[in-house]
């Protein structure tokens, strides 16, 4: 592993703007599959009275969480809709009363053990907010007799450029950020804490670490900025110094890793019983002509929120889900607000940078090994990208392209503007394949 990382531009220009709250939208459209794992199955039916915080959806599936509306109204649909990443799920389609009828359901969770955290963990429907979305009570529910965990590494790195919800958090909601990981480190009986900042974001550090101070346990970890700083086997290592090995989690050695929005709405469930529904979100872009951090309800179009911030739809050439490293573009305005989403942004035509994912123009490879050395994971992307064009298996497995991590160091390196890290994700797929 490196820890040179790459230097991208920040571009934080909301950081310094308070989270607004967006109004309850008529309609809001709530996706089954919003986290890593098996999609839900709908519990309720075209004509169907719901409130706030009832549970719509559920699975038996080990890795899934519930779904929960967002809203009070009425179930107008239940259909499928294709997700960004292509796939297809159910999603429940609510015109909302305006209400906002809180269910019966909602009551503060009794915690007492780690058994009932991890069951409180995931009737909340909580997977990571960081983007990747793996059901957060799996992470919780490590076997003890086989791993000891004592590291409690929480992840408030927020390295991709534009976003700055978790920065926000961290502004406007610190001491659910400290009871959270108090919560944790009780039941779990976790001996450290190691918050992991980035040093572009000084008033988090400093705010952090004096509402820490009287914590021995709990450590401020300031690190440098630089990309993919916020990856998790990048951060536990920059935190603890450990290196998480091919094939293991972090769990295998003593660490669990925690994004920070993630930990602060924990802490609010096991308070108030409210599932996770809504979200905070950034939203910007050279197209957006009012950039913001907006706390929105599950469900609400990204058409809606884009509009709240007087985005130019008309010079609006691509909407990303995400930073714009590792985002993903959305096909469709009217996409929903999922739990994993913590930005959307719009961009006129290859405004980001010419060297990033969003231009197309590539030339051959010059052979310069900057996407080498670039790469966190000491991959070789550019002996992947000729290992896939010829469809060489084998020679994939053996470069590991299974540790791929897609986060797109390579390609913005690359002075030929190749696209290597889409290739590679075709790559692992193909690798995969029968
Ligand atoms: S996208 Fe994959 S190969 Fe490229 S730098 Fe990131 S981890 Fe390495
Ligand atoms: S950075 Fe681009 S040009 Fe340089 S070796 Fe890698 S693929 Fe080739």
């Amino acid at each position: 592993m490196r820890l040179n990382g790459i230097h991208i531009p920040h571009r934080k220009g909301t950081q310094y703007f308070e989270t607004q709250t967006f109004p309850v939208p008529e309609r809001v459209k709530i996706s089954m599959s919003q986290h890593m794992g098996a999609p839900c199955t709908p519990l309720v039916k075209k004509g169907d009275t719901v409130k706030v915080g009832q549970k719509i959806g559920e699975s038996e599936a080990f890795m899934s969480c519930p779904v929960h509306s967002s809203v009070s109204g009425e179930v107008v649909d239940v259909s499928d809709m294709l997700l960004a990443n292509g796939k297809t799920c159910k999603a429940v389609e609510i015109a909302c009363d305006g209400q906002q009828t809180m269910s019966e359901e909602i009551e503060p969770p009794v915690v007492t053990d780690k058994q009932s955290l991890v069951k409180a963990v995931r009737e909340s429907g909580c997977c990571g907010l960081g983007g990747a979305g793996f059901p957060t009570h799996i992470k919780l529910n490590y076997d003890e007799s086989k791993v000891d965990i004592d590291s409690l590494v929480i992840n408030a790195a927020e390295c991709e450029p534009y976003i700055t919800s978790d920065f926000r958090e961290m502004m406007e909601n610190t001491q659910d950020i400290i009871e959270g990981i108090k919560t944790l480190c009780k039941i779990l009986e976790i001996e450290n804490v190691y918050i992991g900042i980035e040093d572009n974001k000084p008033q988090a550090i400093e705010k952090l670490t004096k509402q820490t101070e009287n914590e021995d346990s709990i450590h401020v970890v300031k690190l440098k900025s630089s990309y993919p700083q916020g990856a998790e086997k990048v951060i536990a290592f920059s935190t603890t110094g450990r290196i998480i090995k091919e094939g293991n989690l972090p769990s295998d050695h003593g660490i669990i890793v925690m994004n920070v929005s993630t930990v602060a709405f924990i802490n609010r469930y096991i308070k108030t019983g409210v599932p996770l529904i809504s979200r905070r979100l950034t939203i910007d872009g050279d197209a957006v002509n009012k950039p913001c951090n907006v706390k929105a309800l599950i469900g609400t179009s990204v058409k809606d929120l884009l509009e709240f911030a007087e985005t130019d739809f008309d010079k609006a050439q691509k909407i990303i889900a995400g930073g714009p490293m590792m985002g993903m573009c959305l096909y469709d305005a009217d996409t929903p607000l999922s739990k994993t989403n913590n930005a959307f942004l719009a961009f006129k035509e290859k405004t980001y940078a010419k060297k990033s994912l969003l231009y197309k123009g590539q030339t051959n490879c010059i052979r310069c090994g900057r996407c080498i050395g670039a790469c966190p994971l000491g991959l070789m992307p550019t002996e992947l990208e000729k290992a896939y064009d010829r469809r060489d298996k084998d020679a994939l497995n053996k470069m590991k392209i299974n540790l791929c991590m897609n986060c797109g160091s390579c390609s913005f390196v690359c002075p030929a503007r190749r696209n290597l890290a889409e290739k590679n994700q075709l790559a692992k797929g193909f690798a995969f394949s029968k």
